[in-house]
């Protein structure tokens, strides 16, 4: 299959690190790094930094995103940041269903749909995150867990939705525990998701989804996980803290 006719993505996942001023030296750093990248890039960095990172990042070639979002417009849900306010903020991108949502914020199947057509709805890029536990692996039951996480989030969204969506294949076991799947693996898994895509939808938004490999992606993986037929970037969490980690996956996903 012709990778041409999607985008490469490389989104950094800077989970709960950074306060504003060290978002800023990051950033800084960051900028002219990858400024000759041939691929896009996302920054999803902690709510406090958003506004920093909007106003450094205007103009260069990185976006910004959030790692969260609600479903609501407005209202009573202390804590919760609406999509409205994201982009507000210059956010254009927002991470859906990490895995780390799913297991200590009680993130479902459910509320990942209804956050990210809360997205898509507005105009945002919902990079929603799907993946296995290792048990689940174990068990030989991958494909029916990425089934079912692919069909509910993608659940009541329509053709035009599908532009505005990133998925991310992230198994669980390999996020921040510093074991990679096999090029192997994450290539049959996002090659799975990209069928069941086609099967919801059609072959034409099956070929133009970006799918990522998320899950300990550094710099010594990352060329033969990018090269896979399937695999369309990546969704980067310890390795987008550090510039030169972050740049060497930019490079990576710009061959
Ligand atoms: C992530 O948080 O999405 C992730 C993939 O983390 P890491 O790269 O640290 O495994």
């Amino acid at each position: 299959m012709d990778k041409s006719n999607r985008a490469t993505v490389l989104a950094g996942n800077w989970k709960m690190n950074k306060t504003a001023s060290e978002a800023s030296e990051l950033i800084k750093e960051l900028i002219p790094a990858i400024e000759g990248a041939n691929c896009d890039v996302v920054i999803c960095v902690p709510y406090t930094s958003l506004d920093v990172a909007a106003r450094l990042c205007k103009g260069t070639n990185i976006s910004v995103g959030a790692q969260n979002c609600h479903y609501e417009e407005s209202g009573a849900f202390t804590g919760e940041v609406s999509v409205t306010m994201l982009i507000e903020s210059g956010v254009t991108h927002v991470i859906v269903g990490h895995s780390e949502r799913r297991q200590y914020f009680g993130e479902t199947d459910i509320t990942v749909n209804l956050r990210a057509r809360k997205a898509v709805s507005k105009g945002l890029i919902a990079i929603i995150c799907v993946g296995e536990l290792l048990e689940e692996r174990e068990a030989g039951i991958t494909e029916d867990v990425l089934s079912r996480q692919v069909k509910a989030a993608l659940s009541d969204m329509t053709q035009e939705d599908m532009e505005h969506v990133i998925i991310a294949y992230e198994p669980v076991w390999a996020i921040g525990t510093g074991k990679t799947a096999t090029s192997q693996q994450a290539g049959e898994a996002c090659r799975f998701i990209r069928g069941i895509v086609e099967e919801l939808f059609n072959a034409d938004v099956a070929k133009s989804l970006t799918i990522q490999y998320g899950g300990s992606m550094n710099p010594s993986n990352a060329e033969e996980l990018l090269a896979q037929e399937h695999v369309d970037g990546g969704l980067i969490g310890g390795a987008s803290l550090k510039a030169s980690d972050f740049k060497s996956l930019v490079d990576a996903a710009s061959k």
